[in-house]
């Protein structure tokens, strides 16, 4: 088979013949259908922090059971299943408290352990979460993480309840959805980008206003709605600036892009006027669970379109350049 490879920070992913791997005992092996790419694959590349060499990528994957390594019970050869690409131990401290996205063993899919750029992926049984009826792979293999870290943000981590105002800043892969989340969960929705499609794309996947980030006047005036959550899905130095400049005093201020800030704190907005700053990371596998169940209920409807496997090059570059509508799922 197959697979594309991280050989290093500041290299190109190499594409490697491999094997296929072997699912040992509990674990189970999978021909991948589709695999997520994420901006985070990005951020691997550029070396934000270390990992084995080499390494498959891709942590964003859902295909269908080939093999049952020993001992696995409750799950079928042939049946389409979603990674749950934090690859969770079940028995450190995290673990055993239900932070299953915090665990400490190191294993997480394409971060840590091969994943799912391939043809198979290996990975152990309690990974594999069923897929409900009526939900496509690529839908599946988003929902994994551009799905799954929203609803774990805005829902679990930020509490973002019915009638709040919530700004979404980054409407990329995640933060489409988290458009979606915020609308399920009964917010009113504000919707920030800085590309004009992605601002009409938001209102037609439910965002009730949207706003160019650039357009310094409507930001200012933003301030004065009072939102009560700002969740940022970019992380770069503008976009923190902008969410600790317009959250409400003693709102919350939701952490989820990576983009590597260097720049002060404005503490006197955090310290005298009460806002909580949350970081948040991907989600459990109870939240997979129920956000697969959403999906297939056609409650949520994660924007998804598939090209080739062999096209990951090309669609890290678009990616980088801001250039993706959505998620694009790579099928082998
Ligand atoms: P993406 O590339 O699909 O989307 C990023 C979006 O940000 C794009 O729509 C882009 O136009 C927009 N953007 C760029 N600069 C902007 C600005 N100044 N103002 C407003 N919008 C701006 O990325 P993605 O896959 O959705 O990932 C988003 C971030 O979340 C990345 O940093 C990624 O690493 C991170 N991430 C975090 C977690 C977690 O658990 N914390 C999980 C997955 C991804
Ligand atoms: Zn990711
Ligand atoms: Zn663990």
């Amino acid at each position: 088979m197959y697979a594309w490879r991280y050989v290093g920070a500041h290299r190109p992913p190499e594409r490697h013949e491999l094997e296929i791997p072997r699912p040992g005992p509990g674990e189970v092996l999978v021909r991948v259908r589709a695999a997520g790419v994420c901006h985070s694959d990005l951020h691997v590349l550029e070396g934000i922090a270390p990992f084995p060499t080499p390494m498959t990528l891709g942590h964003e994957g859902a295909g269908v059971v080939e093999e049952l390594g020993e001992g696995v019970t409750g799950l079928e050869r042939g049946g389409l299943v979603a990674l749950y690409g934090p690859n969770a131990c079940g028995e450190c401290r995290f673990c055993r408290a239900g932070d299953e996205n915090l665990c400490t063993a190191g294993r997480a899919l394409g971060l840590g352990v091969d994943g799912a750029y391939a043809e198979y992926v290996r990975c152990p049984a309690r990974s594999a979460i069923p897929v409900p009826d009526g939900v496509s792979p690529a839908a599946a293999a988003v929902a994994t993480d551009a799905v799954l870290t929203p609803y774990h943000a805005l829902r679990s981590v930020a509490g973002l309840r019915a009638g709040e105002i919530a700004v979404i800043i980054g409407l990329g892969g995640l933060g489409m959805n988290a458009v979606s989340v915020a609308r399920l969960l009964g917010a009113y929705v504000i919707a920030a980008d800085i590309v004009p499609e992605k601002l009409e794309r938001a209102r037609e996947q439910g965002a009730d206003e949207t706003l160019d980030t650039r357009d310094t006047a409507a930001v200012e005036a933003l301030t004065a709605r009072l939102p009560d959550l700002v969740a940022d899905f970019v992380g770069i130095e503008p976009t923190v600036a902008m969410a600790q400049q317009i959250v409400r005093p003693g709102g919350r201020v939701a952490l989820v892009g990576l983009g590597a800030v260097s720049g002060p704190l404005l503490t006197f907005r955090y310290g005298a006027q009460q806002i909580a700053v949350l970081g948040s990371f991907w989600g459990t596998s109870q939240e997979l669970r129920e956000v697969l169940a959403l999906i297939a209920q056609g409650r949520l409807s994660p924007p998804v379109t598939t090209e080739p496997l062999e096209h990951l090059p090309a669609v890290l570059d678009r990616l980088k350049r801001g250039a993706v509508e959505g998620r694009i799922a790579l099928t082998p």
